[in-house]
């Protein structure tokens, strides 16, 4: 049995977020990190190692230098990563990357059992659309928004957080879920992983290791094959300082400035 769990390294963008000329992100100037959610789903998919001592292998299409991320996660207690990474697979957009990464998993082997978990969104690129595409590729169920697991022998019981409540559904493995951050609290590292985590095995999968992998169509891959582009990213320009209303009477206030404006 195997958890597997995709990780994306994305720059911080809690602090300033730079944009380069021509209007791309500038990622080189920024530090990278583990995209929030995804920590959330390598947790997930610990504690299901505790329960059950399945492995634990984590997942990242990205350049070269996402492989410190991935020995940082072997750190924290996955057993072993796999880096996907090849020029032909840059510029990817969600629809690529999604079948490039699918074909990484469909390597690795999801069988009966498995669960694959992917961070419900990546703070950068925040479409939220990996995840499902990824299930829908390797043609398994997916459940999204997740905030608790329970296993019961194949099966999971999920509760799945939506706008005003919550779903609870049982689902078959494998099957692919994403993870919100009311999911778990990520543990610390311990020293016996830190210990190991140089140890632990590291692949990269290349264009070579993926190419015949029927989940993958080279026509839709890397930049050119991509069906989106991305022509300009930019900061929206800050809103107006507002106005604070103050006294017993802020609803006639407030009233009375909307009638103004003939909102109301
Ligand atoms: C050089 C460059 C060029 C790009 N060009 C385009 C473009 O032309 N058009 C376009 O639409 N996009 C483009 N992108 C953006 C890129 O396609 C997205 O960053 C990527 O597809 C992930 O989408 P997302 O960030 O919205 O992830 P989300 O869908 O928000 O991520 C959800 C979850 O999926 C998993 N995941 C996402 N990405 C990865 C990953 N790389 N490895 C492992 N797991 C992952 C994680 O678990 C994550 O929490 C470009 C990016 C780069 C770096």
């Amino acid at each position: 049995m195997k958890a597997i769990v995709c990780v994306k390294q994305v720059p911080d963008t809690s602090g300033n977020v730079a944009v380069k000329e021509n209007g791309q992100l500038d990622r080189a100037s920024m530090a990278a990190i583990t995209n929030p959610d995804d920590l959330n789903a390598l947790e997930a998919a610990l504690k299901l190692k505790d329960e059950t001592g399945c492995e634990v292998v984590v997942v990242s299409m990205g350049p070269p230098p996402a492989e410190g991320m991935l020995r940082e996660l072997l750190a924290r207690g996955a057993d072993r990563a796999v880096l996907i990474s090849a020029r032909e697979f840059g510029g990817s957009d969600t629809f690529a990357t999604s079948q490039i990464i699918a074909a990484g998993v469909n390597k690795i082997g999801v069988e009966k059992g498995d669960v694959v978990f992917c961070g419900r969104q990546a703070i950068d690129g925040d479409t939220a659309q990996v995840g499902p595409q990824i299930a829908e590729k390797l043609g398994i169920p997916q459940v999204s928004y997740v905030t608790d697991i329970q296993k019961d022998g194949d099966k999971l019981t999920l509760k799945r957080q939506l706008e005003d409540g919550f779903m609870v559904i049982e689902v078959e493995t494998p099957c692919l879920l994403t993870c919100i951050k009311e999911l778990n609290e990520p543990r610390y590292m311990n020293i016996p992983d830190i210990w190991c985590a140089y140890d632990k095995p590291l692949e990269v999968f290349n264009f070579e290791t993926l190419k015949d992998d029927p989940l993958i169509e080279l026509d839709t891959i890397g930049l050119k094959g991509s069906p989106t582009n991305v022509w300009k990213s930019f900061t929206p320009p800050q809103k107006g300082a507002g106005t604070m209303l103050e006294g017993v009477d802020v609803a006639e206030q407030l009233a009375a400035r909307l009638a103004a404006k003939h909102l109301i």
